[in-house]
Order: structure tokens, then sequence, then C-alpha cells
């Protein structure tokens, strides 16, 4: 419920897109797990046990999507519980006599109805029964988001602007290709997936905007200034007046494009390039002024409503993405687990440490194989544009299984008639630090190394990139996490092997400072930074990077590192 005030006041939140945006609030409480009792008038009856249906028809197909994927491991035999359990008609009779007898509406139904079973197994003192208690939590959960995805995707307005407590990167990108301008997260850290997307679609955000659901009333006027961190609620029209002004002269700004130049003052050139994970990336990543696309998330095939999995449907994506990109495209297998885990049906106690990126790949072959099939066909189409990046390497033993599937499937693509490229790139992130700290070791095992600063943060400071209570820890440019990056960088060149950075580091002026004086040369960030990052290394000499990095490497703290760059530059 919102409170009452009426006077203009503003919520505090953190700058994770900069911008502006004046518009209508949409509410989305996604992660509302207690569902309140809705009255329902007799005559909607019919519409939401029609939505319920529809619903568990959605589920049963996404979860048999799954299980045909997943043959290999005990996931399958979870999915199948879970499907037997959605198909229980006694389910369904509960759920249809709440709605017609008590008047109460589809998701409070369904709430209730699992809630009452998990009740009765939990009293029933059965291990056996015990044990299928999280299935149903957890179908209770996946039915509650279906019926209210149907809800809130259609109800979003041009302009409008989402207040969430978070949100998956696929809902958020139906939602801006229906026309929403800004999103307030309650949840989260600069880095979380979602924050990252928005950012890359230009649109202006902030996270960790403490009870913005509860505060912001639907329908009404708001206005986001993310470069400050703030939402205006019940702005006043003097208010709205200045920050129209100020959102023109935004406009006007962001016409900010790319100089042609690609070189520092004495003449050293660099690279710039965009990360994406959408189609409708595509555009902001052309006008950026970026050399191409460093790094292409593909998990946005998996989630969302339209799961696009199979090999003809991967294949279609990625040349679509190449046919729209000129220079390369570094393009990453599925990082399933982590925050990039909405409907995998495994709960973990540690996710960012558990079946994440490559090791979920190595178990799970076809998901792996398809992939690979669909990356190998375009390359094959594409020579010299597609490289094949492996995200969450910990252990050098993962990039050999990786190499000897790509030559399996070289080799059954040629048999097969088809054009392959047989030089097709492969490298790895470096996330994790045992691979910075034995980055020569790895280096000579692959053609190129890329740096994801955003986990390689998270596991040397030991702080969850997405969690509000401890985002001031998530320190990318922290002095530790240099000198691993610069151990990388010193690995890699021994070993004779490119590196670059893709991580949101890559975007931050003072990291990019740093990780050009390190040598890096190839940087890859959210299309919006590609005009500013240019700015920055087209303004200095080499040397002067160079000196920079050396100083800020024996500093002992961040904010250290923030003066000296402030007196530097
Ligand atoms: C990273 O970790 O820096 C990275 C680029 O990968 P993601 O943000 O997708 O985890
Ligand atoms: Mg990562």
């Amino acid at each position: 419920m919102s409170t009452a005030k009426t006077q203009e006041y503003t919520i505090q939140g953190k700058p994770a897109a900069s911008g502006i945006a004046i518009g209508k609030a949409v509410i989305i409480n996604s992660e509302s797990k207690t569902i309140t009792p809705t009255s329902i008038k007799k005559k909607e009856a019919a519409d939401h046990k029609e939505r319920f249906l529809e619903s568990k028809k959605n589920l049963t197909a996404k979860l048999e999507e799954m299980s045909g994927e997943l043959k290999d491991t005990t996931t399958a035999e979870i999915i199948d519980t879970q499907q037997q359990i959605i198909q229980d008609p006694e389910i369904e009779k509960s759920v249809f006599d709440i709605i017609d007898n008590k008047l109460l509406s589809v998701d409070f139904a369904i709430y209730q109805t699992y809630c009452t079973f998990i009740e009765r197994l939990k009293e029933s003192g059965s291990e056996l029964f015990r044990q299928r208690i999280i299935d149903l939590e957890d179908i209770r959960d996946q039915f509650i988001a279906e019926v209210c995805d149907q809800k809130n995707l259609k109800s979003i307005k041009k302009g409008s602007i989402i207040i969430t407590r978070e949100i998956s990167p696929t809902d958020l990108v139906s939602y801006y290709e229906d026309g929403a301008t800004g999103l307030i997260m309650e949840k989260g850290g600069t880095t979380a997936h979602a924050a990252i997307i928005a950012k890359s679609l230009g649109m202006p955000c902030i996270v960790n905007a403490k009870r913005a659901t509860k505060e912001a009333v639907k329908n009404e006027t708001i206005i986001l200034n993310a470069d400050e961190g703030m939402v205006i609620l019940r702005p006043s029209d003097k208010t709205v007046k200045s920050y129209k002004a100020k959102l023109k002269a935004q406009k006007k700004a962001s016409k900010l494009t790319c100089s042609n130049d690609f070189e520092t003052t004495d003449g050293v050139s660099f690279k710039l390039m965009a990360n994406i994970e959408f189609e409708a990336e595509l555009d902001n990543a052309a006008k950026s002024g970026s050399q191409g696309v460093g790094l292409l998330r593909t998990e946005g095939l998996l989630f969302g409503k339209r799961v696009r999995n199979s090999p003809a449907e991967q294949q279609e994506f990625y040349e679509q993405i190449v046919a729209g990109t000129e220079g390369p495209v570094t393009i990453r297998l599925f990082d399933i687990g982590g925050d990039k885990n909405a409907r995998r049906p495994h709960k973990e106690a540690n996710p960012f440490l558990g079946w994440r990126g490559i090791r979920l790949l190595l178990d799970e072959k076809k998901l792996l194989r398809n992939q690979l099939q669909a990356i190998l066909t375009v390359a094959g189409k594409y020579p010299g544009r597609v490289k094949v990046l492996v995200p969450m390497i910990s252990v050098i033993d993962e990039v050999r299984q990786i190499r000897n599937e790509i030559e399996k499937i070289q080799k059954d693509l040629l048999s097969s008639g088809m054009d392959i490229d047989e030089k097709v790139p492969l490298g790895l992130m470096v996330e994790v630090p045992s691979v910075a700290l034995s980055a020569y070791q790895f280096a000579k095992e692959v053609d190129f190394m890329s740096i994801g600063s955003n986990d390689l943060t998270q596991y040397t400071l030991a702080v969850d990139r997405g969690n509000e209570r401890i985002h001031t820890l998530f320190q990318h440019y922290h002095p530790s996490v240099l000198k691993l990056i610069k151990m990388t960088v010193d690995g890699a060149r021994k070993a004779d092997v490119e590196i670059s950075v893709c991580g949101e580091l890559a975007g931050d002026e003072i990291g990019v400072a740093c990780l050009f004086g390190f040598g890096i040369k190839e940087l890859s960030m959210v299309p919006s930074s590609v005009p500013t990052i240019n700015k920055l290394l087209c303004s200095k000499s080499s040397e002067e990077f160079t000196e920079l990095a050396n100083q800020a490497i024996e500093l002992s703290s961040s904010e250290e590192l923030e003066q000296l760059y402030g007196e530097w530059k």
C-alpha cells in the first residue's frame, strides 16, 4: 500500500544507468511471495479459471522443453516430479473451488492451494514427503509468476517507468519494446544483470531504491533522475517543468558521437567494442561507434517468454547479430547459474559458487552441443568474424574439454558438407581468481582471454554482486582486483595471447584509465559508454595512463584511487 503523502518527495537509490525519465509509474511485484486475497466478481471467475489453465499449459511446455534439453542428469527427474504436481487434478479442483465459491483471484487461489498441500506434507512426518515440499514451493512460485506475468506484461503503456523489486532481463526487454523509458529496482547492485541491460538499452536506471514499490502509486507521474540516484514522487508542476527542460537538454547531449579516432595522443591505437544480449540492442551498438561485439551474452535465449534454444533458432539469432554488426562478434556460451538462473529447478545454497557457466555445460552435453553447433555453423558462413568465449572457467581441464567438443563438432559439420571456419578463435573469461593467478598456464590453452571484471570483483572481494546490503563493497577498481588484472595481462603477454576486458569496469573512466595503463587495448562495454571512453583514451598519451596504473596498484583502497584519478585527470 502506498503512503498518503500528497507533497512532492524523493526516494534515494544508487545510479546504475544514467539519464532522466518522466513518466507514469508501473509497479511490478515480481517477488511477492505472500499473496494477499483479492476479491473478484462472479462474472470474472471464468476469466480467472482460464488464466489458470493458460498458465498450466505454458508451465508444462516450459518444463517439457527443459527436460528435453537436460537428459543427462537427475534434473530431468526433478522436472518429471514437477510435471506430475502440475497435472494433479486435486490441485486444479481446489483452485477452481476457491475462485468459484470464495470469489478470490487466481493468484491467491494457487497460493492457498499449494500452501495447504505443503502444510499437509509438513504434518505427515514422512521424510520422503518432506522432500517434495521444495518442489511444491518452486512450482507454486513459478505458477504465480506465470499468472502475474500475463497480467503485468499487458498493462504497460509507452513512456512508463517500471518500478519493481527485481526483474529478469527478458521481461525488461519486453517492457522496453513496449515503450518503457526507465527502471527503478528495489534490489540489486549496479552490475546486476537487469541493470546492465537497462544501461545497454539506454534506459535510465537506479537500483537499491528501498520501498519504491510501496511508496509509488501506479499510473501517477514520477520523475527518475538516475544521474543523482533518485526518484521524485508526486512532483509539483514546477518540478515537472524544470525536468522537462533537463530531459530536452539530455536528448541533445546524447547525440554525442564517437570520434573516428581510436588513438591516444601519442598514436597508440585501441578497440572499443559493444556488450549486447538482444537484437533490440544492435541499433544502439551501431550508433555508439563501437567496432564490433566484444561480448554477446546468450542467456536471453533460454529465459523469458520466448525460449529459442533449438539449433535452428539459435543459428538464426547469431546470424542476425553477425549480419547486423561490422567487425568481429564474440559469442559467449550460456552462462546459466548465479543470478541468471531464473527458472532452473535446482536450488543451491551458493548459486554463485555452484553449478554455473562451463560447469553446467559440461554436464549438460546436449545443451552445449546444440549451442556450439549453431555458433560454428554461423562461423563457417562468416569466416574470421566469430569468436567463441567460455564463461566461469576455474580449472584448465574445462578448457581442454571444450576444445575437444569444438573439434568434434567441426568435424561433423565438415563431413555433412558444411563450410567451417577452421581457425575460429576460442577464448576464456577471466572471472575466477584461480585463472588470474595462473594466467600464463591458462593463456597457453586458448586464443584469447577476456576479463569479466564483474565476477572477478565478486569472487575477489567475496561480495555478492546483486546484494544490496553490501553493495558499497562491490568495488571493481579496488587495488586487489587491479593487481589480479595486471597479473592476467602479464600472463597473456608471455603466452602471446590477446587480452581484453568485457566487464563493467571497461565502461568506467577510472577503470579504463588503469586498464589501458596495464596495456589492455581492447575494451568491451555497454554501447552508451563508447563515446565517453573514446574521448578519455584520445585525450592523453599512453605513458600518462601507464604512470597512473603503476601508482594505482600500490594504493590501499578504491577511495585513494578516486582521489588520485581526480588529480591525474
Ligand atoms: C563479468 O563477469 O564481468 C561479465 C562480463 O559477465 P556477466 O556480467 O554476464 O556475468
Ligand atoms: Mg560474469
